[in-house]
C-alpha cells in the first residue's frame, strides 16, 4: 500500500491565475481520501498532478515518501478514472478490461483470469462480450472501474464517478467503490462536488475552494467542527448569529446562551447550531420561546422557520411534527451542540 503527499502545490495554468496555491494534504496507505469542492476549484487539476498529466509549478508529490515528478505518468503506478467514462465504443467489455493488460505484455490465460475477477469485483461477472452501448451507465462506470482495478493501481484516483448517475445507482456504485476499497486496501482519492457522495464513502475529506484547502478531517468534523461560515454553509448549516462570549456564556440577540466550547477566546464570535440540532421542548437550559413563521415538509424531513426577537432560527423536525404558522413554539439548543466561528469582517 502507498501513501500520497502533496507538498505545498501550486498550478498556474497560461492565464496566469493560479488554480492551485500551496496546497498540502497526505493520504495515508489503503485510505480513502475525498476531495470535495465546488466545480472549479481545482480538484480535477489536483489529480491531474498525481497521474502525471501536468508538472506543478511548485510544490512535490511523494508516494511513500519518494518524490515522484520526474517519474513519467506510466511508471507511477497512479491511475486515473475519468469523470466521463472513457471506454473504448469499438471494443467489448472483455477488451476494455484487459487493454492495460495487454499492454504489459501478459500472457492471454492470466489476463482472461484477471479480467474476469476485477469484472467479478464490480458485480459484472460474465459481461465479457457486451459491448459499451449494450451497457447502462452505471455499469459503463462499473467497468471504467475494473478496467483501472486490474492493473492493481498503487493509487486509484476516481475523478467524479458517481456524477453522471441517478440516485439508486450512485448508492449502489457508491458502495462498490467502498467494499473494494476495504478489501483490496489500495489508496484511493475520490472526487467530487457532492456533499452526499463525500460524507458516505469518505475515511477523510478533504474540502477545497478556489485552490486551497479549506478544511480537512473525518466526515463528521465538516458537520461538528466547521472551521468558518462558508464551510458551515457548504454544509447545510444555516443559523449564524454574531455575539459576544464570556467564558461559558454568549451574548447574542436570542439573550444568553451557555455553550460548551471552550476553545474560542473571549470575545466576538459567530455562534452556530445545526438545524437538526434545535430540539423543540423544554429542556434544562438554552430554552427559548419562538413563533413559527414558516413550516415545510420535505418528505424525509419537514423544515421549520421560527421567529425569536428580530432574528430567525431554523430547525429540521421529522414530518409527523406539524406546526403551523403564528404558532407559539418552544425551543432547545443543546449547549453541546453550539458551535462558535470565529467573526468574519462583513458580517
Ligand atoms: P474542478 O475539477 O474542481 O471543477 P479544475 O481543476 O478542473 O476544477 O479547474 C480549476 C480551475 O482551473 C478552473 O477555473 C478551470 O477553468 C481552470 N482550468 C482547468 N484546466 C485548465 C487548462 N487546461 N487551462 C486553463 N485553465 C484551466
Ligand atoms: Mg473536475
Amino acid at each position: 500500500m502507498t501513501s500520497v503527499s502533496l507538498q505545498n502545490l501550486s498550478v498556474t495554468y497560461a492565464s496566469s491565475i493560479p488554480v492551485l496555491q500551496d496546497v498540502s494534504l497526505t493520504v495515508g496507505q489503503g485510505e480513502l481520501m475525498v476531495l470535495l469542492g465546488p466545480s472549479g476549484s481545482g480538484k480535477t487539476t489536483i489529480l491531474r498532478a498525481i497521474a502525471g498529466l501536468l508538472q506543478p509549478n511548485e510544490g512535490d508529490i511523494h508516494f511513500d515518501q519518494r518524490s515522484i515528478l520526474n517519474v513519467p505518468p506510466e511508471r507511477r503506478g497512479a491511475v486515473m478514472v475519468f469523470q466521463e467514462h472513457a471506454l473504448f465504443p469499438f471494443m467489448d467489455v472483455g477488451a476494455n478490461v484487459a487493454f492495460g493488460l495487454k499492454m504489459r505484455r501478459m500472457d492471454a490465460g492470466t489476463i482472461r483470469a484477471k479480467v474476469a475477477q476485477a469484472l467479478a469485483a464490480v458485480q459484472l461477472a460474465g459481461y465479457e462480450s457486451r459491448r459499451p452501448d449494450e451497457l447502462s451507465g452505471g455499469q459503463r462506470q462499473r467497468v471504467a472501474l475494473a478496467r483501472a482495478l486490474v492493473i492493481e493501481p498503487r493509487v486509484l484516483l476516481l475523478d467524479e464517478p458517481l456524477s453522471s448517475l441517478e440516485p439508486a445507482l450512485r448508492e449502489d456504485l457508491r458502495a462498490t467503490i467502498r467494499t473494494l476499497q476495504q478489501q483490496a486496501g489500495i489508496t484511493m482519492i475520490f472526487v467530487t462536488h457532492d456533499q452526499t457522495d463525500a460524507v458516505a464513502v469518505a475515511d477523510r475529506i478533504c474540502l477545497l475552494m478556489h485552490g486551497a484547502v479549506r478544511q480537512t478531517g473525518a466526515p463528521r468534523s465538516f458537520f461538528e467542527r466547521p472551521v468558518d461560515s462558508e464551510v458551515a454553509r457548504f454544509f447545510g448549516g444555516i443559523n449564524f448569529l454574531p455575539g459576544i462570549k464570556r467564558g461559558r456564556i454568549v451574548e447574542t440577540d436570542l439573550g444568553p446562551l451557555e455553550v460548551d466550547d471552550s476553545e474560542r477566546p473571549d470575545g466576538d464570535v459567530l455562534v452556530t447550531i445545526r438545524p437538526e440540532a434545535v430540539e423543540v421542548g423544554k429542556n434544562g437550559h438554552n430554552n427559548l420561546v419562538g413563533m413559527v413563521e414558516s413550516y415545510s415538509f420535505q418528505g424525509l424531513v419537514a423544515r421549520c422557520g421560527a421567529g425569536i426577537s428580530d432574528t430567525q432560527l431554523q430547525l429540521t423536525v421529522t414530518p409527523y411534527q406539524r406546526f403551523s404558522r403564528g404558532e407559539e413554539i418552544l425551543l432547545h439548543l443543546p449547549r453541546e451542540r453550539i458551535h462558535l466561528l470565529p467573526i468574519e469582517t462583513g458580517q
